[in-house]
């Protein structure tokens, strides 16, 4: 393990990473043009970059053209930078190490013993991550360490990422992020999706999840509570939320919502209603034109975009994206917000909502970027 090498990172030396990671092999000729950066910048920030172990010499192929031109390719070695990326759940808790090709090179599933204090958790992830160091199956140079919580896991605590972070960096010689698993996520697909300046994306899980980047960075909010769309509340809700509230978004649409109208709809039918109605199979029929599927996932993305409406006319940020475990055939409900949105409001105002499949270790993933960001921009 190396000391934190990030500090030393200048602006070009993230920018090549960058790309590099994005185009998966490069010479320095085509590094230069892509990033209008000199030749010169390129060969000094190339060799530093292969010297601190984080690219290496991919190989010299033939080219036609490129004569007299230095056509060694350089492609991410796949060791570093590396960070451990925990996902922790209500019932149970991810452990990767990933690099910045996003390749799993370590997994462990763990399910969360009693977590009732901050003492609890902290102590739960003071052994993952030791016990995730101490495996030497690879030569990863681990830069840190993202963790991801949920906000309401300690539902009457306040600020306990900071604690739990200070006591776990303190006993870590490599950083410990802590923040909450969708402001990971956003910052991961953010990466994958190459989008600058603004981005906001939302999950639909038991809850609503909002992360939002704003001017290139997370915005948190004055004490760690931005995002709470889930809480916000929808005209017509009449629902009890956890939060103890009444007519929050979350009771209106979350993953168990889609699955219980999915079932109140084959019950209609005359199926039986003891079996699972994923919402993966709604979202299918609707794609194929079913009516009663298409009508439940109507009234629901008409939820959501009323949430969504002051969100677009408060921070005018026009790509959101919607991620959740609905397969192949989520963009039939994203469409179906977009609709609802263009309805509801000025044609002045863009909105491109899209979906995303969320897998089983994206969240862990993109609790890996709450460290992985700081080597590229
Ligand atoms: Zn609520």
């Amino acid at each position: 393990m190396v000391p934190d090498s990030r500090q030393n990172m200048i602006e070009n030396e993230r920018k090549i990473l960058h790309i590099i990671a994005k185009r998966n092999g490069m010479t320095k000729k085509e590094i230069a043009d892509s990033l209008n950066l000199s030749w010169a910048t390129v060969v000094k920030i190339t060799k530093r970059l292969e010297q601190n172990g984080f690219i290496k010499f991919q190989g010299r192929p033939e080219r036609k053209n490129i004569q007299g031109v230095d056509s060694a390719v350089f492609a991410l070695s796949s060791n570093n930078p590396t960070a451990i990326g925990i996902d922790m759940g209500y019932n149970e808790t991810n452990i990767i190490i990933t690099n910045l090709s996003n390749e799993i090179l370590y997994h462990k599933l763990v399910p969360n013993p009693t977590l009732e204090s901050i003492d609890d958790i902290t102590g739960f992830l003071e052994t993952c991550i030791t016990e995730t160091l101490e495996d030497k199956s690879g030569d990863w140079v681990i830069q840190g360490v993202g963790v991801g919580i949920p906000a309401f896991i300690l539902p009457d605590k306040r600020d306990f990422y900071i604690k739990i972070r200070k006591t776990l960096n303190e006993k870590f010689r490599i950083p410990v992020h802590i923040d909450r698993n969708v402001r990971g996520y956003a910052l991961y697909k953010r990466f994958q999706h190459n989008r600058e300046g603004n981005y906001i994306v939302l999950t639909i899980r038991t809850g609503i999840g909002l992360g939002i980047i704003l001017n290139d960075g997370l915005f948190r909010g004055e004490s760690n509570m931005a995002g709470e769309l889930s809480h916000t509340t929808v005209p017509g809700l009449e629902g009890v939320c956890r939060c103890g509230q009444t007519g929050c978004l979350e009771t209106g649409l979350n993953y168990a919502v889609l699955s219980e109208d999915y079932r109140g709809m084959a019950l209609k039918s005359g199926l039986p209603g003891d079996v699972p109605y994923p919402p993966t199979e709604l979202m299918k029929l609707s794609s194929e034109g079913n009516l009663p599927a298409l009508d439940i996932l109507k009234k629901r993305s008409r939820i959501l975009a009323q949430a969504i409406k002051p969100l677009l006319l408060i921070l005018n940020v026009s790509r959101i994206t919607v991620a959740g475990q609905f397969g192949e055939y989520g963009q039939v409900f994203t469409d179906l917000v977009n609709e609802a949105l263009s309805e509801m409001l000025s044609l002045r105002i863009d909105h491109a909502i899209s979906y995303e499949k969320l897998d089983l270790l994206d969240f862990a993933i993109g609790s890996s970027y709450l460290i992985l960001e700081d080597f590229i921009s």
